[in-house]
């Protein structure tokens, strides 16, 4: 079988160099005579690898001193817990601000600690969905945190500016956006992610806490989820995920030699360009998101004859364009374009839509 253009929303495709070179030192890792993933966790030459991967993720994303970064379990949905029990105390409420859908899983699963306040939703103008505007978001100024997701992976929506929420931290899940571009950390409280996009394979997911936020943790949070507690221990309380993270660690490693992450937003703004014109250039593609808010990472798009949804996709993966196929609670396509995902490939896929439009349309 020959390699494909893997357009998964996640688990993602990986770099390429990145899969080499895993696959080269997969059985006998740099003269151990055995796999990076049969080291213990506590030797010396995993922690090495554990902590040159962190280091090599503060340098990409400039993450300042006085943020801890943990390698954790449990995915993004872990974190949808983790966050209230760690930030806020029993009876506390917090701004949640609802951009699609897993901003609102985020906020039901809050529920079952505090009070959410839904501060925004996504609206329809003109045909389009966008985000409310921000001077019309209903903002708490005594909520413990105001929790977004800056790019929805289903919707595709994205939300490009960090709002102003005054003295409230906070915390964005950035499962399907970090690393695609330059990041101000210093205005966050808080940033997750699961693995499986940007970063490397699922099993692993990374958290950047600031450290006023720590040592909050409500008694009853499962230790593994502790910030402090993994802050403490260097995310090894427990056996981490070690193979996801020597492999996020390759990726790191393979960030900085293709220009870091300025050069993953040139190339990302590129493929993304590249094809909502070719939605927006046909009558038969539609993408109903509002210019400002349109994800660089996930893009949906509907056939304006979803009765042919079924072929297009037949076509497509016999084109070597796979999972094109949009999140199974909206239906049509969705193309994710993540870092790892190269020009060529959004190029193909261009070609493979402008084709299909003239043989069908
Ligand atoms: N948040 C976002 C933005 C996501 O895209 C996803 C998964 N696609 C999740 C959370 C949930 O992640 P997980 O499946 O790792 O729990």
């Amino acid at each position: 079988m020959s390699k494909v253009y893997n357009f998964c929303a996640g688990p993602a495709m990986l770099p390429e160099p990145v899969m080499e070179q895993a696959k080269e030192e997969l059985l006998d890792w740099q003269g151990h005579g055995c796999s990076v993933m049969e080291l213990s966790h506590r030797s010396k030459a995993f922690v090495d690898v554990a902590q040159q991967a962190e280091a090599d993720l503060r340098e990409l994303l400039g993450i300042p001193d006085d943020y801890r970064v943990l390698f954790t379990h449990g995915g993004g949905r872990g974190q949808f817990s983790a966050v209230p029990m760690n930030l806020s105390r029993q009876g506390q409420r917090a701004d949640y601000l609802v951009s699609g859908s897993w901003s609102a899983a985020a906020l039901a699963e809050a529920e079952k600690y505090l009070t959410p306040n839904r501060v925004a939703e996504v609206q329809v103008v003109d045909g389009l969905k966008r985000v409310s505007d921000a001077s019309s978001w209903d903002l708490d100024a005594d909520a413990a945190y105001f929790h977004y997701c800056p790019n929805e992976t289903v919707d595709g929506i994205a939300i490009d500016g960090i709002p102003d929420t005054g003295d409230v931290p906070i915390v964005a899940d950035m499962s399907s956006t970090i690393l695609s571009g330059p990041l101000d950390v210093s205005r966050f409280g808080l940033i997750y992610a699961g693995a499986q996009k940007n970063i490397g394979p699922s099993g692993l997911s990374v958290v950047i806490v600031n450290d006023a936020l720590l040592g909050q943790a409500r008694a009853q949070t499962p230790s593994i989820f502790d910030y402090q507690l993994q802050a403490e221990q260097g995310s090894m309380f427990n056996t981490p995920p070690t193979f996801a993270w020597y492999l996020a660690g390759l990726v790191f490693k393979w960030l900085k030699t293709q220009g870091g992450v300025a050069e993953m937003h040139r190339r990302n703004a590129q493929k993304a360009a590249m094809l909502y014109g070719c939605i927006d250039d046909s009558d038969f593609y539609i993408n109903a998101i509002h210019p400002d808010y349109r994800s660089r990472m996930n893009v949906p798009f509907q056939l304006q004859e979803p009765a042919l949804d079924k072929l297009f996709l037949q076509q497509a993966e016999q084109a070597g364009l796979t999972a094109l196929a949009g999140h199974r609670s909206v239906g049509g396509m969705r193309a994710s374009i993540y870092n790892a995902m190269p020009v060529a490939g959004v190029q193909a896929l261009v070609a493979f839509m402008q084709d299909f439009e003239k043989r069908k349309g």
